[in-house]
């Protein structure tokens, strides 16, 4: 399949050098994980449905102007990115509560908060992604006051675009979880929007029925996940072209 050796094996992501200095391919897995990768499968044509919603969303972003690492989908499981350092925090927003804030603060699944809540996640899987304060992150050097604005500033537009883009289809943007990365210019560089936005790591609740459009079909144990994702891809208007069974999601 691909070009390059590999780089890294994220859990539902691949990444490859790609064909020129400063490109790499993301290659979507079907694997499904939650819990810190205590459960774990394969859901066939996850990959391909998340290839696809993303390069919609990501090519939407960019039509208001938000910077992203996206360059062209070079087939049903693999796009072209400009090459980042990732800024090694996860930013979620949340819009409505849902998943671990709820626990966290108690506070009941559904409740429609006053405002977006923007919380920093460290990304790293030995220490369970420990939320931290903006202070956490500047005290271990991970990134600067200016970065953390600029990243706010981005995920802030972000959230009202999609909010509007998915409430236009009948979804609520519940919360969703964004990487930014620093894309090396001449003699500067920039903060980007990086990694993927799909049903992965979003969650979107259908308006009418409230009903569960993204990976808590897997994490629940509710099932129709494909089907979930598939919808979301056609109200998006995405004609979604599926991988034929013979062809498996593994990336050997
Ligand atoms: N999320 C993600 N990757 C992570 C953690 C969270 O994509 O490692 C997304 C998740 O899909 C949801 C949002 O961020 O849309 C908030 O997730 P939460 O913190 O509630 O964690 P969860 O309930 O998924 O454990």
């Amino acid at each position: 399949m691909s070009q390059g050796n590999m780089i890294y094996e994220g859990k539902a992501k691949i990444l490859f050098e790609g064909p020129e200095d400063g490109t790499i391919i993301q290659y979507f897995k079907d694997d499904a994980t939650a819990y810190n990768a205590q459960k774990k499968d394969s859901i066939s044509q996850k990959g391909v449905l998340n290839n696809q919603i993303s390069e919609h969303l990501l090519l939407a972003l960019g039509e208001i102007g938000i910077p992203h690492h996206f360059i062209k989908r070079l087939s049903l499981r693999e796009q072209l990115v400009q090459k980042v350092e990732i800024v090694p925090i996860e930013v979620i927003v949340r819009n409505v509560a849902a998943g671990s804030v709820c626990s966290r603060i108690g506070i009941e699944e559904g409740t429609k908060l006053p405002a977006p809540l923007i919380e920093f996640c460290l990304k790293d899987d030995a220490l369970g992604d420990p939320v931290v304060a903006r202070e956490h992150i500047t005290l271990l050097d991970i990134a600067d006051d200016e970065e953390l604005d600029e990243i706010l500033y981005l995920t802030n537009r972000i959230n009202d675009f999609l909010c509007g883009l998915f409430r236009a289809i009948g979804v609520r943007l519940i919360d969703f979880k964004l990487e930014f990365g620093r894309l090396d210019g001449d003699d500067s560089y920039e903060i980007i929007l990086a990694d993927e936005i799909s049903p992965d790591n979003c969650r979107l609740w259908d308006v009418k029925t409230n009903e569960k459009m993204d990976k808590d079909r897997f994490r629940r144990d509710l099932g129709g996940l494909i089907e979930a994702y598939s919808e979301i891809a056609k109200r998006l208007g995405i004609s979604i072209e599926l991988e034929d069974d013979s062809t498996s999601g593994d990336a050997s």
